[in-house]
């Protein structure tokens, strides 16, 4: 409480260098807002130089010992860690939703999709072996160390605010990093939380740093001297600003950005599941996703569904994401709300067909809310804004093609590559549309194909620059150096003789 306004004093958000949580000592600060009520939540500084610098100096003598504790120790931290967030669900799940809007059960599924790559750093000892190779020449050996490569950065969007700092930090840390982590600065309050539970499962003073910011914060991790990787998922613009400076300066970097996800549905699909699924996949988390579907293709008699599909799309409950049974919650800032109503406005005057316009809904109680519901345009077409553009929000583009061969050509037509999904109970289309597209994440009557953290996420073309991807087998490339060794050693009898001084392989 504040003693001379008798209010309650809004709470910083705290920068995690060398273990200890510190205040900022910048002039510079913004506000995290919550999106239903435009309650400000807390303020987050834009860290300064030194204190960036120190978080990086931090961590780059925490390598030291870090590389060389061994492997049980590493992943033993991780199992803990897997326990605190499985019992801090609920916490983590309700200051989620109150940052950053989305309901609480997807809330729920934010946290768990970070909790399972949690898991998958616990088994680091069987992910991070190297190869062997026994008598490449007469006594000699050559294998494989996959070392960790020192001072790594992530960089991570607002829309899932605990998933994607889970994808980066566990796995780098497990294979023998140190880390500094830049989260969104629209939401870094559950992010923090889940550091906080990373401390406290073990992780040691250094080894995972946090310094707080956007376009100056970003720049510096690109161009300083002692990060050796960065991990980069947000917006293409931004992914390839990073990707370009961060490379320039000598870095590895692996970016995972934009998208305007497709999906097919063929006339044979099951009519009832798909509509569900792709109402869930286009609305759900009022389409801030990356993999959510805003545009879909729809082949030949699907062409029909359309009514149906507007019938469902109106019964979505649009309201704040801690009342139960909420469909489609705000989107995360008065300006997003703002850019995704230009943009329907954009669509009409470009003559697509406003099937259903979600502009301005009534939510009773949450007025200021930034909500737009459910919206949907038919006969949408390239060179439209609303086609063109990654609109992240609840706006669901239709598009009408005579055959499957004309959809996927469509589809590898669109500069994104990120995910994509066909509707269909055929066999052989579905075999076809996974040979042929040219995406990175494929559903076969799955509309949001997020891999399981034994893959990688992955994505083509405008939607990632770097080859490895985040999480799974390629992450642990990402994340290591492969030093190659070969050996031979003597025994007494050939040191006797003075045979194979020199080794030609
Ligand atoms: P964003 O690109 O605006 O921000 C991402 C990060 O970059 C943030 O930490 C932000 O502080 C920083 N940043 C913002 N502007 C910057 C600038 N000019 N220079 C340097 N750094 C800057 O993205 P967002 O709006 O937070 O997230 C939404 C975007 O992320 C969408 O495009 C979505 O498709 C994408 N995304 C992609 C994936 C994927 O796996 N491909 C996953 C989630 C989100």
């Amino acid at each position: 409480m504040n003693a001379t306004t008798g209010q309650n004093a809004i709470p910083t958000v705290k920068l995690l260098i060398g273990g200890e949580f510190v205040e900022s000592q910048t002039t510079e600060w913004r506000e995290v807002i919550n999106p239903a009520t435009q309650q400000v939540l807390a303020r987050v500084p834009l860290a300064t130089q030194a204190e960036i610098d120190a978080a990086v100096a931090s961590a780059k003598t925490a390598f030291k010992t870090w590389k060389k504790t061994p492997i049980g120790t590493r992943a033993r931290i991780f199992l803990k860690l897997q326990q605190l967030i499985r019992e801090n669900m609920a916490e983590l799940a309700a200051l989620l939703t109150a940052e950053q809007g989305k309901t609480l059960p997807d809330a729920e599924g934010d946290v768990f999709r970070g909790l399972e790559v949690v898991e998958h750093a616990a088994s680091v000892g069987n992910l991070q072996l190297g190869e062997l190779a026994n008598n490449v020449a007469n006594g000699v050996d050559t294998y494989t160390l996959l070392q960790p490569l020192g001072v790594c950065a992530g960089i991570t969007p607002f829309n899932f605010p605990a998933m994607i700092p889970l994808w980066m930090f566990p796995m780098a840390i497990a294979t023998g990093n140190t880390f500094v982590l830049k989260p969104s600065e629209q939401d870094p309050l559950v992010t923090m939380r889940l550091v906080e539970l990373a401390l406290e499962a073990g992780i040691p003073p250094g080894v995972l740093n946090v310094v707080h910011g956007g376009e100056a914060t970003v720049n510096a991790i690109c161009d300083h001297a002692d990060i050796k990787a960065i991990s980069f998922v947000g917006s293409t613009k931004v992914g390839t600003h990073v990707y370009n400076r961060a490379s320039l300066a000598g870095k590895r970097v692996q970016c995972m950005m934009g998208a305007k996800n497709h999906a097919i549905v063929l006339p044979d699909a099951h009519k009832e599941q798909t509509l569900n699924a792709i109402a869930g996949a286009a609305f759900g988390a009022a389409g801030q996703r990356c993999m959510a579907l805003p545009v879909v293709v729809l082949v030949g008699e699907a062409q029909r569904w359309i009514p149906e599909l507007v019938a469902k799309a109106k019964t979505l409950k649009i309201n704040a994401g801690t009342e139960p049974g909420t469909d489609v919650g705000p989107l995360i800032s008065c300006a997003a709300r703002e850019r995704v109503e230009s943009l329907i406005e954009r669509g009409i005057a470009d003559g697509a067909t406003l099937e259903l316009d979600g502009r301005q809904p009534t939510v009773p109680g949450y007025e200021s809310g930034n909500f737009v519901g459910p919206t949907i345009f038919s006969n949408v077409k390239p060179g439209m804004s609303i086609y063109d553009i990654e609109i992240f929000g609840p706006v669901l583009s239709l598009v009408n093609a005579d055959s499957l061969d004309e959809a996927i050509e469509f589809i590898n037509a669109n500069p994104n590559g990120n995910g994509t999904a066909i509707f269909t109970q055929s066999g052989a289309a579905a075999h076809r549309f996974q040979e042929d597209i040219d995406i990175g994440q494929v559903g076969i009557n799955v509309p949001i194909p997020v891999p399981v953290p034994l893959f990688s996420f992955s994505g083509s073309r405008a939607s990632k620059l770097g080859d490895l991807g985040p999480y799974g087998k390629q992450v642990i490339l990402f994340y290591t150096q492969t030093k190659t060794v070969t050996a031979r050693w003597f025994d007494d009898q050939t040191a006797a003789t003075g045979l194979n001084t020199t080794i030609s392989l």
